[in-house]
């Protein structure tokens, strides 16, 4: 019979049914043309032949040719997942979801079926999943139940490059199980040509490289030091987009705030652009953003209109997106810094490294000549390190101390590290995990630190949802374990502080944070999540979307340990919940000094109450924080008053100790 053309198909006409379904049959052979496209799947015969032939396989390839998605396809056409399955470990949640979802529909299965992914919080795999992404944190903490990984007959350690904290234990842990397990495959997968670091650490294991394909892009930097890089940001966007020929942005920033900040702005000025001028569409992609909305990054831009992407570093090499011509490249990224010293941890916004920026410049030029427009002096550039620090080195590793405890590794400071930390940073973890009373004396895994290991948060609020049985204050104590957990609880449009501002007075407790965000959550919950009083209160309803979700989980995990989830303080007697959170953050407290400035009672460093505190002009006498963030100056965080006596109280091990030391 005579057929219609879709896409070069040839179908069968008459019914609807029978159109829809050579719609179908014609994407996913648009599919199979995309993948057929990429530089792995050119390498396929060689890549699944190493694979094969070796117990691990080190694969360098450009960002973009197919590794994450194509490799774990070979693998199980292959045959290899007859007996065990495929992980793929990924540093971040984001790429895990995104890619899952991109591969389960490559191979014409339902997300959740053969392809599905493991995040915290949020797990799809089901018993028939062969193909898993998982972020690698998950991956570690399924060595507490499944020592020997047994489930898997392929590990993928996917952008090993980027060296997280969590990746480089990985290394170490499935280096010794294969010691045990011969038929157990490792690979080890990297954007950046320096594999040889990779292959020394598994025995000399062999580095296959696949060509990719990048077209030339060209770089520029201003001649002077740009004031404020979300402003340049800004100001280039608009710059280029009115200059240059089609093509979408690609704008690199360092988080969830200052994405959705330069997202309002963007709009604004957007209305104000010439009727001829096209659209802009501005896609934000950052680790925190509702998954429905992830996927909105990955379309194309309608016809007449430009895509800007607002991104983190989570699209200089775990995701790839199409169609950019132009990068702008602000040359910063938040990261986690911990200062050994002084035991304090923070999120400070830093310079990259040439390696990021050169990978960042990289995703212009992946499908024609590129631009990449650098916020930054070609003198700055210049200056930065070679490579990024691992992770490892440079931030706090009682989680990982605990995890390798929990996993029966007893010698950590022996453990088999790719690179060590230093042993002044592991001591203090193991200080910190016997202060909160996770190790025992002789520093073995305490039942408390059995316990905490178990949940899926920091050592830190585990001690606080377990202390919070003792202070009979679990109900409270899980919502604001979920809250903190969700960044952006209030937003403040540029021109309506000051109703945001008295909106938030209306949830405010004189306690402090906390508290604030307790109240927040239940006034929520009575107006079942009214998406109007979210937008009166200046409450992001998606976020808070996302902590009742965090929080059912968080109830699971808690009540498989046999604790009652439901057991409330009530409204007398929330001190409870204070000092269930001082005993987890006992190091992170703050003392005001005379000048109305405060020093850490840990390191006795200046540290500041960050504008955004229901304290800020409180200033009161003694607060627990949650976190610092390094901007200007050290910032404290989600802040509540305490009683400098609850210390004793809390934290017997460490201040009684403490107090000893400076007594005696
Ligand atoms: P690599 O791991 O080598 O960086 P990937 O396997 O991630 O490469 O990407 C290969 C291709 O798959 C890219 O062209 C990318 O655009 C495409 N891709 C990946 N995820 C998605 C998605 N969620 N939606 C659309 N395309 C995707
Ligand atoms: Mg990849």
């Amino acid at each position: 019979p005579q057929g219609n053309q879709i896409n070069g198909v040839a179908t069968e006409p008459t019914t609807k049914k029978a159109a829809s379904k050579a719609l179908l049959r014609s994407k996913k052979e648009e599919l199979q043309a995309q993948r057929e496209a990429l530089p792995c799947y050119e390498a396929r015969d060689n890549i699944t032949a190493a694979i094969m032939a070796n117990q691990t396989t080190i694969i360098v390839g450009e960002t973009g040719s197919g590794k994450t998605t194509q490799i774990p396809q070979f693998l199980y056409e292959a045959g290899l997942t007859k007996n065990g399955i495929i992980a793929i470990t990924q540093p971040r949640r984001v790429a895990a979801i995104s890619i899952a979802k991109r591969v389960s529909e490559e191979m014409g299965t339902r997300l959740g079926d053969k392809v599905g992914y493991s995040i915290r919080f949020d797990d799809t795999t089901a018993p028939s999943t062969k193909i898993k992404y998982m972020t690698d944190g998950m991956l570690l903490r399924e060595l507490l139940s499944d020592t020997k990984l047994e489930k898997y007959s392929v590990i993928i350690l996917d952008e090993a490059h980027e060296r997280t904290l969590r990746t480089d234990i990985l290394f170490g842990m499935v280096k010794g199980i294969q010691k045990e397990r011969k038929d157990l495959k490792i690979i080890v997968m990297s954007a950046t040509l320096n594999a040889e670091r990779f292959s020394q650490y598994f025995d000399g294991a062999e580095i296959l490289y696949v060509a990719g394909r990048q077209f030339p892009v060209r770089a520029f930097a201003p001649g002077a030091q740009l004031e404020d890089y979300v402003d340049a940001a800004l100001v280039t966007t608009f710059q280029l987009h009115q200059e240059e020929p089609k093509g979408d942005f690609l704008v690199f920033l360092t988080g969830q705030e200052e994405i959705d900040n330069l997202q309002k702005l963007i709009e604004e000025q957007a209305r104000d652009l010439p009727p001829k001028c096209p659209k802009l569409l501005v896609c934000p992609i950052y680790a925190k953003l509702p998954t429905d909305q992830q996927t909105r990054v990955f379309n194309p831009a309608p016809p007449g209109t430009r895509k800007v992407i607002l991104a983190t570093n989570v699209a200089e090499t775990s995701i790839t997106i199409s169609g950019i011509r132009y990068v702008i490249d602000t040359g910063v990224s938040k990261v986690r810094s911990f200062n050994a010293k002084t035991g304090m941890e923070s999120l400070t916004v830093q310079p990259i490294s040439k390696a990021s920026a050169q990978q960042r410049s990289g995703r212009a030029g992946r499908e024609a000549p590129g631009f990449c427009y650098r916020l930054y002096t070609q003198a700055a550039y210049e200056g930065l390190s070679e490579e990024t620090e691992p992770e490892i080195m440079r931030c706090n590793l009682a989680s990982v101390v605990l995890m390798l405890k929990a996993s029966g590794v007893d010698d950590v400071l022996g453990f088999d590290y790719m690179d060590k930390p230093s042993r002044t940073s592991i001591v203090r973890a193991l200080e910190q995990l016997y202060a909160l009373g996770a190790l025992n004396d002789e520093g073995g895994l305490s039942e408390l630190g059995q316990q905490m290991a178990e949940l899926p948060l920091d050592p830190v609020y585990s001690k606080v949802l377990l202390q919070s049985v003792k202070y009979k204050c679990t109900k409270e104590v899980l919502t604001v374990i979920a809250m903190l957990s969700v960044d952006l609880i209030f937003f403040s449009p540029n021109d309506k502080r000051e109703q945001a501002g008295q909106a938030k007075k209306r949830f405010m407790n004189y306690d402090g944070d906390h508290l604030t965000l307790l109240n927040v959550f239940s006034s929520f919950q009575t107006v079942h999540g009214d998406a109007a009083w979210c937008a009166e209160n200046f409450i992001s309803a998606r976020s808070l979307k996302q902590v009742q979700d965090i929080r059912r989980q968080l109830v699971s995990f808690t009540s498989r340990q046999g604790i009652d989830t439901t057991v409330s303080c009530g409204t007398d007697n929330l001190e409870a919940v204070l000092k269930c959170f001082l005993s987890g953050c006992f190091q992170n407290v703050a003392m005001r000094t005379p000048d109305g400035s405060y020093k850490t009672l840990v390191g006795n460093q200046a540290v500041y109450i960050h504008p955004s505190s229901v304290l800020f002009l409180k200033k009161p006498d003694a607060v627990v924080y949650n976190e610092l963030m390094h901007t200007t100056k050290q910032y404290m965080r989600n802040i509540s008053i305490i009683q400098p006596q609850w210390l004793l109280d809390v934290a017997p091990q460490y201040y009684g100790r403490a107090a000893a030391r400076t007594t005696g």
